[in-house]
């Protein structure tokens, strides 16, 4: 029988499914297979900081995206600009209830969620405090990671704004140039956050924590 604390000794390659043992690496440095060459692990220290940076530079940019004009409309002569908020006005004033609430989740509450999970999570870690609500945030976080919601909710507006061209000249604001840079910070973070990484700093910085 082997033991959990074993088992973290190991590695399987996610390419040739060779089993390697794992060994201490100085940082900024990579463990690659010895078969397939495909990156095992790797030991960086400065990465929850890197990505707290990042985080707040995308809050920020999402926080323009909100507040600023997304698209500047011209409907038979008549010019309105729309901010994210006013263009959900529109869509309730229209009562389209459904794409009312997938626009609320899509483009308000899964983003800010996410990122300031993200956030906290990184936050936690870093000042070592809360091991059982980080552990949480981490399972959570990795379950979330295959959707990245930043890029359906960026789809999701470039179809909006297709119909949208359909009735109306429209010229692109400040938000949208800030959306397109949050998505940009989204994938870096996305790319940034190894959870096979943040899990091995989690034990190590908190202890083996057992399930309630
Ligand atoms: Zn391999």
């Amino acid at each position: 029988m082997i033991k959990e604390h074993e088992l973290d000794k190991l590695i399987i390659c996610k390419k040739c499914h060779t089993l390697h043992e794992k060994v201490k690496l100085e940082n900024k440095t990579k463990a690659y297979c010895s078969e397939c060459n495909v990156l095992l692990y790797q030991q960086d220290h400065d990465m929850i900081e890197r990505t707290l940076a990042l985080v707040i530079t995308a809050s920020i940019s999402l926080f323009v995206a909100f507040n600023f004009n997304i698209i500047n409309i011209n409907i038979q002569g008549l010019e309105q600009s729309l901010t994210l908020s006013s263009l959900f006005v529109v869509i309730l004033e229209h009562e389209q209830y459904v794409v009312g609430l997938l626009f609320l989740f899509i483009i308000v509450i899964f983003p800010i969620g996410i990122l300031f999970a993200t956030f906290l999570l990184l936050f936690l870690m870093k000042v070592g405090k809360a091991a059982y609500l980080s552990k949480r945030l981490l399972i959570l976080l990795a379950h979330l990671k295959p959707w990245n919601m930043v890029d359906i909710f960026f789809i999701s507006l470039l179809v909006a704004m297709v119909k949208l061209f359909d009735i109306a000249n429209i010229e692109l604001g400040v938000a949208f140039v800030a959306f397109i840079f949050t998505l940009i910070l989204d994938i870096i973070i996305t790319k940034n956050l190894s959870f096979h990484d943040l899990w091995a700093i989690h034990s190590k910085i908190y202890g083996q924590i057992d399930e309630e």
